[in-house]
């Protein structure tokens, strides 16, 4: 795992994969090396499990309670059972790793995405784990911006819902 506050391209990928509409063999696997996942070939029977995993990933983002956020990441990091360990390979800086290099794309990536929701929480907060504010729109967002007040998934979003606002307040004028 790529480590950072946010919960690295754990948390990234675990949004990317809830975002996920597109449930193809290809475009699941564009989605993992996108996130700097390793071998990342996956069959349909890989991609209906990954399907499955994202809908659980899915209620951490935007969750308000507290309590019940911590329940959820608790429960998806009890479904993954790797063992943290420190690895220089490659050449690369030390870095943790939350999976066992040796499992397959589906366990890799389960461990990955807990992990980094897991970290996430613990050093950024709960609320980094957000949902677009835009009615209509479901999209969850790692929020890394520096005041942590990020309340859209993209600007197209927060702008549909500025000019409504604006035009929202030109009418009652
Ligand atoms: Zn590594
Ligand atoms: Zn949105």
């Amino acid at each position: 795992m790529h480590f950072n506050a946010y919960g690295g391209n754990g948390a990234a990928l675990a949004a990317a994969l809830v975002n996920m509409t597109d449930f193809s063999p290809a475009t699941v696997e564009a989605t993992l090396r996108e996130h700097r996942m390793v071998r990342t070939a996956v069959n349909q029977e890989q991609v209906a499990e990954l399907r499955a995993w994202a809908a659980r990933l899915a209620p951490v983002f935007g969750e308000r309670d507290q309590a019940t956020q911590i329940k959820l990441v608790n429960d998806l990091l009890e479904l993954t059972t790797a063992k943290p360990y420190v690895s220089a390979h490659d050449g690369r800086e030390p870095h943790l790793h939350l999976f066992s290099v040796e499992a397959d794309i589906v366990v890799r990536t389960r461990d990955t995405t807990s992990g980094g929701l897991a970290m996430a929480l613990s050093f950024a907060g709960g609320e980094r784990l957000g949902r677009c504010d835009r009615e209509g729109c479901a999209a969850v967002y790692v929020d890394t911006s520096r005041n942590g007040r990020r309340r859209f998934c993209s600007l197209a979003c927060a702008n549909r819902v500025n000019v409504a606002a604006h035009r929202a307040r030109r009418l009652a004028r």
